[in-house]
């Protein structure tokens, strides 16, 4: 049957993008559909966040393309992550010595002499993968655009606009987000669970160079991240209870700079908040199932989790990696894309991953997250039991650095062009 594309993927933010990318080198014809403009999206005033790209999935960023875009000449926006140092402490008072350290030195042979992955902010990445998506004469955009309504016969999925246009596909890709309108218009559902915190993030300048590490310290509102990007600036994700966010939220830049050196500490030297604030609500929420009649769900839009350990857009870029190859192989048998048989393939290579990711940030975020003297002294505890144990230690590493499981081609670096 005649569509006019063969995927179609509602959402064109960071996964989806992605997604466009992979399937696009890989020969389909694409249609990338968003809410808002690509200028709106492209704006510098649009996501402050930066995110740690573990090692496999720079590698696939490598595989794509983006990664060569992430680069300007002499100018790289990839910041390494050479070491990661796990604390626990108390604002305004020094860490517990009780801590873990990972060093990317150590798995330096599994890991290709890699670093253990790279901070990227979220805006250059976005830039780098419109690029990319640009290059590809078969990836349609269709923006800004609101979808109303969505209906499946036979062999195809017809997607219908606002305007009363629409467009077919053999596949519908949800990467519209957590809040996904695809996922709530095929009636799937999901298993969600606050965890009354907010993460506060904003960039900073500090006077001494950091190293490539990247510090993990456990306050007992929640954990603190100083992230290290290019040059002498660092990314911040201050974890609070929502009404302490709230409050930070307002305070004076003065005033914020305080509260935030009084957890940042001096090891940096001088240290001076150089980008606007963000706020954002957190939770954990995953969807019952990641596939539907002519349907799949890839990115936040299927699992939303806390950004503790920087995984929520690595899972992404995982889906998108299985996704693409598992369409390559039903096309070299012959088989229609959103056949049944094929999208459980998706789901039982990214579901079991996804849940188990899941499942552990939120027990990492419950069991640091609070100020109890017993949990306290047996998590110190426990951090040095595991920097004591070199083989434990090279397993959260690798883990970390996206290295552990069934890997798809674009994970290992393989391309489709
Ligand atoms: C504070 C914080 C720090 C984080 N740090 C990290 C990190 O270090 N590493 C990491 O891996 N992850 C991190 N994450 C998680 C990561 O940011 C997300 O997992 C990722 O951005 C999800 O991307 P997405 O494309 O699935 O969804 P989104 O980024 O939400 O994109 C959804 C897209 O869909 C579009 N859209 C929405 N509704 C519609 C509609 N009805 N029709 C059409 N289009 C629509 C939107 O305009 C948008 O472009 C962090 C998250 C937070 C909150």
């Amino acid at each position: 049957m005649k569509t006019d594309f063969d995927i179609l993927i509602v959402g064109g933010g960071l996964v989806g993008l992605t997604v466009a990318l992979a399937c696009g080198q890989a020969g389909f014809r694409i249609g990338v559909v968003d809410i808002e403009k690509p200028s709106e999206q492209l704006a510098e005033s649009h996501d402050g966040r930066a995110s740690a790209i573990a090692t496999a999935s720079f590698r696939m960023m490598r595989a794509l393309g983006v990664a060569d875009a992430l680069v300007e000449g002499d100018d790289t926006h990839a910041g390494p992550i050479n070491k990661i140092l796990v604390s626990d402490g108390q604002a305004g008072a020094a860490p517990s010595p009780l801590t873990l350290f990972f060093d990317s030195a150590q798995i330096a042979e599994a890991n290709d002499g890699e670093p253990l992955g790279y901070m990227v902010e979220n805006r250059r990445m976005r830039h780098a993968l419109h690029g990319q998506t640009k290059k590809q004469d078969n990836i349609t955009w269709i923006a800004p655009a609101r979808v109303s309504d969505i209906e499946t016969s036979g062999a195809k999925t017809t997607i219908t606009f606002e305007d009363g246009k629409s467009l077919s596909a053999s596949l519908l890709v949800a990467a519209d987000g957590r809040n996904s309108f695809v996922r709530r218009k095929a009636g799937i559902g999901v298993t969600s669970w606050p965890c009354h915190q907010k993460a506060i993030v904003t960039t900073v300048e500090h006077e001494l160079p950091h190293e490539g590490i990247a510090h993990e310290l456990f306050l007992p509102a929640g954990p603190f991240a100083i992230l290290p990007l290019t040059g002498n600036r660092a990314s911040i994700v201050w974890t609070e209870r929502p009404r302490a966010a709230d409050a930070a939220m307002a305070l004076d830049t003065e005033k914020f700079a305080a509260e935030l050196a009084r957890r940042f500490g001096d090891f940096l030297g001088w240290v001076k908040p150089v980008a606007p604030r963000w706020c954002y609500p957190l939770s954990f929420q995953h969807a019952n199932t990641y596939v539907g009649e002519r349907l799949v769900l890839v990115g936040d839009a299927a699992h939303a989790i806390h950004p503790i350990a920087g995984q929520g857009f690595n899972m992404g870029l995982r889906d998108a990696a299985a996704l693409a190859e598992i369409l390559v192989q039903a096309r070299a048998e012959g088989r229609d894309l959103g056949d049944a048989f094929v999208l459980a393939q998706f789901e039982s290579w990214r579901k079991f991953d996804n849940t188990a990711l899941t499942l552990a940030c939120d027990m990492f975020n419950r069991l640091f997250s609070n100020n109890i003297a017993p949990i306290k002294h047996a998590r110190r505890m426990g951090l040095d039991i595991v920097d004591k144990l070199p083989p434990v230690r090279a397993f959260f590493m690798k883990e970390a650095s996206g290295q552990i499981g069934d890997l798809p081609p674009l994970l290992r670096g393989e391309a489709y062009i």
